[in-house]
């Protein structure tokens, strides 16, 4: 039977506890003396998910200072003024062809379906910011524009 590292009792059951920053093997009637491991953090190598801090770019934080100091994302600013130009349907079907892919092989390419794509290049939808940035990365166009 294994001693308590506190008292020297024998005990089927120790506890291990840490004890003025000491991990320590204790009996029942000394684990009082220290605070159970498992309650314990563990240790400060990982930060709680929301305190995840907001990271600027350096030119975000130029940004964020000259406006408002309040204002954590500058970027979501930034898309409001940006457009998807008028002619995105045809720049869109030139470009595809250009690179003799089908709909579908583009479609792929920008995991989406086939008929969102078509339904851009008939001009019935307007892609947003985000998806016109990822038809332009892909085709090599440029497909927004700044109003600001
Ligand atoms: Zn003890």
């Amino acid at each position: 039977m294994p001693d308590c590292e506190m008292c020297g009792k024998k005990t089927q059951n120790l506890i291990r506890v840490r004890i003025e920053g000491a991990v320590m093997s204790v009996c029942d009637s000394c684990q009082h003396f220290g605070t159970p491991l498992e309650t314990k953090k563990p240790a400060i190598i990982r930060q709680p998910q929301e305190v995840k801090p907001f990271v600027p770019t350096k030119r975000e934080v130029q940004q964020i200072v000259k406006h408002t100091p309040t204002r954590p994302r500058k970027k979501e600013a930034d898309i409001e003024n940006l457009y998807v130009v008028e002619e995105f349907p045809r720049l869109i079907k030139e470009a595809r062809e250009k690179m003799s892919w089908t709909q579908e092989d583009l479609a792929k390419r920008l995991m989406e379906r086939k008929n969102v794509l078509s339904n851009i290049e008939r001009g019935a939808f307007v892609p947003d910011i985000k998806f016109a940035r990822k038809l332009e990365k892909i085709l090599g166009i440029s497909l927004i524009e700044d109003s600001s």
